[in-house]
């Protein structure tokens, strides 16, 4: 809504500006926390956001299978045995570090 005052519309754009980059600080703080915990190699690998987003959906997924059914189904899928088995990055990681591999 802007105000029929030329000053007036200018605070209003000014307070507008300043909500657009509390906003952005927002989120751009949410993402450097999700970021941190997500296991990658190496550790400071910079993500990009969607690459954050699509990361943290498979880790939440890895988590959760190897809560559920004590492994992971990504890795080893049970109802998919079609041509295509997706693979899961935090379990070859995890077992590339087990076999002595990715150490520095
Ligand atoms: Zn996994």
């Amino acid at each position: 809504m802007e105000s029929d005052h030329p000053w007036l519309v200018g605070v209003e754009r000014l307070q507008a500006t300043t909500r657009e980059r509390n906003r952005t600080h927002s989120v751009n703080n949410a993402f450097l926390a999700l970021r941190t915990l997500i296991p990658t190699e190496p550790k400071d690998r910079k993500l990009s956001k969607i690459e954050t987003l699509r990361l943290a959906t498979s880790y939440i997924a890895h988590l959760m299978s190897q809560l559920n059914e004590g492994t992971c189904a990504v890795e080893h899928p049970r109802c998919d045995p079609g041509p295509r088995h997706p693979v899961c990055t935090f379990c070859v990681s995890a077992r590339k570090k087990s076999n002595g591999y990715g150490q520095p």
